[in-house]
């Protein structure tokens, strides 16, 4: 079986070459996205494979389906890049990797937190310039502070648990609330709550019609004065427009970003020396609290292994006619 892979870099070819020895798959890996310009590279091949910000509209799903093509292989959990009701019609399988490790994400979000607070990227730059002052890297202790985690699936479960062993009082909102975190001490309360008690907001849905922009207009003016938002999830789960009026009104106190709305122009890329023609990230990047990463939040040796494994065997159920129970339904 034949497999053209999207989006890919060096380290993909590496955990997936290492796993596909023995399945014996031939791997076409391309570096550009999946969209509507690049389906014509399509050449003889059985399936798909794609990651985040590869962009599966009708009109690809369209060109995949005439091709022949019956599955498409997503090797990351989100599917909102998906036309979904397209991929029904078409007939293409959609498979994901529901779950690789949520301790990746969930342990980035909270580097991404420590980071903010005691300020040690700034602390590392200073010594190396033999800058020595504490001046302006104060922090606070997190034990005793409120974490507000929206979404408490596989990887908010984690971050729920994490700050717990801090010592931090943890709240939760999500629309299936799960009594096992209930039972290690997370609050379920409304999001209005949420919002309104949180010193640090962690988001962990996914990004769908009804989260799309939670983090709005309205809902900055809800926020605790001075929280600090983090977003490991998708992009649009805040309107950047609003955080970035929420961060000069000083209602958000801190921002930390692991995933951007316009990321697939930007991210997963070398622009050093390119000039940047997106405004809104470079007047993000120009606030002394906010602290952007560019979607490594899934980039650790265990997890990258995961999705090779997941992602091989989910094409091999498909080659072997064998159920896909990594199948995306709706
Ligand atoms: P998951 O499906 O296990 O959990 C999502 C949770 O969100 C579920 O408990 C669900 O009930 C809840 N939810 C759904 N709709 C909601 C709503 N409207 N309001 C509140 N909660 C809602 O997913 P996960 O594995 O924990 O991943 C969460 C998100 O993290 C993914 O959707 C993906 O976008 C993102 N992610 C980012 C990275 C990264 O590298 N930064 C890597 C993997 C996943």
């Amino acid at each position: 079986m034949k497999i053209a892979f999207f989006s890919t870099q060096t380290y993909d070819k590496t955990f997936f070459d290492k796993y596909n020895v023995g399945l014996g798959f031939t791997i076409e890996y391309y570096e550009t996205a999946l969209n509507e310009k690049t389906v014509n590279l399509l050449g003889e091949v059985d399936a798909i494979c794609t990651f985040v910000n590869d962009q599966i509209s009708r009109p690809v799903l369209q060109h995949v389906a005439q091709k022949g093509i019956g599955i498409l292989a997503l090797r990351c959990a989100g599917f909102n890049q998906v036309d979904l009701a397209a991929a029904k019609e078409f007939n293409v399988k959609i498979v994901r990797v529901p779950a690789y490790s949520p301790h990746a994400v969930a342990e980035h979000a909270v580097a991404m937190m420590m980071t903010l607070n005691r300020k040690t990227h700034k602390a590392y730059n200073r010594v190396r310039e033999q800058n020595f002052s504490l001046n302006g890297l104060l922090g606070f202790d997190l034990y005793g502070k409120t974490v507000g985690v929206v979404g408490t699936g596989n990887i908010g479960q984690v971050v729920c648990t994490i700050m717990l062993g801090f010592g931090c009082k943890v709240l939760a909102y999500d629309i299936k609330p799960d009594a096992q975190l209930q039972a290690a001490g997370v609050t379920y309360v409304p999001l209005a709550t949420l919002f309104s008690q949180s010193d640090i907001l962690s988001l962990h849905c996914p990004l769908n019609e009804h989260t799309r922009y939670l983090i709005n207009d309205q809902s900055v003016q809800q926020l605790k004065k001075g929280v600090m938002l983090i977003n490991t999830s998708r992009g649009a789960l805040i309107d950047t427009r609003s955080v970035i009026q929420g961060l000069k009104s000083a209602t958000i106190g801190a921002l930390g970003i692991d995933v951007y709305e316009q990321e697939e122009k930007l991210f997963f890329r070398d622009l050093s020396e390119k000039i940047i023609k997106d405004d809104i990230i470079s007047r993000l990047s120009s606030f002394p609290n906010v602290l952007i990463t560019a979607h490594q939040g899934f980039f650790t040796q265990e997890a990258l292994t995961q999705i090779a494994i997941t992602t091989l065997s989910n094409l091999n159920h498909y080659k072997n006619g064998d159920p896909l129970e990594n199948e995306v339904r709706f």
